[in-house]
């Protein structure tokens, strides 16, 4: 039995917390402290959810038998490369994640499918961690900037079909899908995957407001990484940036790792959106929490800089993130119009709200699902520490 005292993360107030294997035995009040001692105790959260998990610690949800190294590419085991992105994730509190899968050749994508479900058959004990896939591509915009760091070859025109195999490899675990609406057939296929029950989002994307408007009236529910995978020079009225932000239907995740949006931005954002139609992401790449270098990953040269940045090697556009979802709260919490409160929820409840999966009770009786953490104000998250394990 592990006790400890802890501040509750809504109310502040302190707490006992007493966790035995992966169940809270008990949480009760504490009375008395003085306010140097309440200054500095740890906090107590629901464990994050992200909803793009792209691979981390050298491992691609694309490429279940291959690890980055600093050295090159060696062979795993695709159970060994969940355990890996797994163990990476919950080091930085994240409890559940949807793997993501970018654009790719059908078959690349069919098979690293296949692979996960089958690891996920072998432990069904992890599936729960992963409660579905978000396939973020193929059928995105072309165009430089859009297209982001998704390779040029393998963007192409929604087909109905192929979704359905993918999904089928997938044992119909496929959960969110990231598209460019503009794309032939995309308005028809948003309707298609609402009316399977898949979140359609929009990403890299080249629409123009019109057409925004189009896949929201066919079921579009969220604005993937807005503000990011976009030209670098736009309209300054007529682009789909200010179509998405004010569609009050449209939910929004933003990645806030300090380095896909300005602070001014994710203000923006955050006062368009309102916190009840926001999330975070960290959108992790591959590289994520891998030594600073150059490595090759998606046929291209990418590079890990020191302050975590990942970048197209020699260019300035962003390929994912280095940096986990702790990192993106405490950036919001510093730089947005939020509390630690409100910036915790957007990775940790409001995740699981669009997702449609249960949320996490801090109380007596309920599964671990919890984070603890140390945090002053305008600081990092140290300490985190993920109870369910
Ligand atoms: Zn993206």
């Amino acid at each position: 039995m592990d006790r400890l005292l802890v501040r509750h993360y809504v109310t502040g107030q302190p707490m006992e917390l007493s966790v035995s294997g992966q169940t809270i035995c008990d949480l009760q009040p504490v009375q008395g402290l003085s306010s140097s001692t309440l200054a500095d105790l740890p906090w107590l959260a629901p464990s994050f959810c992200d909803p793009q998990i792209n691979g981390a610690g050298g491992i691609s949800f694309l490429h279940p038998t291959r690890r980055l190294t600093p050295h090159g590419t060696v062979p795993v085991d695709p159970a060994q490369a969940l355990a890996i992105v797994m163990q990476q994730c919950q080091a930085h509190g994240i409890g559940l994640f949807l793997p993501t899968l970018i654009t790719a050749s059908f078959d690349t994508l069919h098979q690293a499918l296949r692979t996960w479900e089958k690891v996920f058959e072998q432990s069904p004990r992890w599936r729960p961690i992963c409660p579905g896939y978000h396939l973020e591509g193929p059928y995105l915009s072309a165009e430089d900037g859009p297209r982001g760091a998704h390779p040029r070859q393998h963007v192409r025109d929604p087909d109905w079909d192929e979704f359905q195999r993918l999904q089928e490899a997938a044992n119909g675990r496929i959960r969110l899908m990231t598209l460019a609406p503009e794309r032939p057939g995309a308005l028809r296929f948003i309707e298609k995957l609402t009316a399977a029950g898949v979140i359609a989002a929009i990403g890299h994307t080249a629409a123009d407001p019109g057409c925004i408007r189009q896949a929201v009236a066919a079921g579009a529910r969220l604005s993937t990484h807005l503000g990011n995978g976009c030209h670098a020079v736009l309209p300054r009225h007529d682009n789909y940036l200010w179509e998405q932000l004010a569609c009050d239907q449209l939910w929004a995740s933003i990645i806030c790792d300090g380095f896909h949006l300005p602070p001014a931005v994710v203000r923006c954002i955050v006062r368009c959106k309102t916190p009840e139609r926001l999330l975070l992401t960290c959108d992790a790449s591959s590289l994520a929490g891998l030594p600073a270098g150059r490595y090759r990953e998606w046929d291209t040269d990418i590079e890990v800089q020191a302050d975590g940045k990942v970048a197209l090697a020699g260019t300035p556009f962003l390929a994912g993130s280095g940096l986990f979802i702790d990192t993106c709260v405490a950036n919001v919490a510093r730089d947005g119009p939020l509390s630690l409160a409100q910036a915790l929820d957007l990775a940790t409840t409001q995740p699981r709200r669009l997702l449609g999966l249960p949320l996490p009770e801090l109380s007596p009786g309920q599964p671990a699902e919890c984070i603890t953490f140390r945090w002053q104000p305008g600081g990092p998250l140290t300490q985190v520490r993920y109870w369910n394990q």
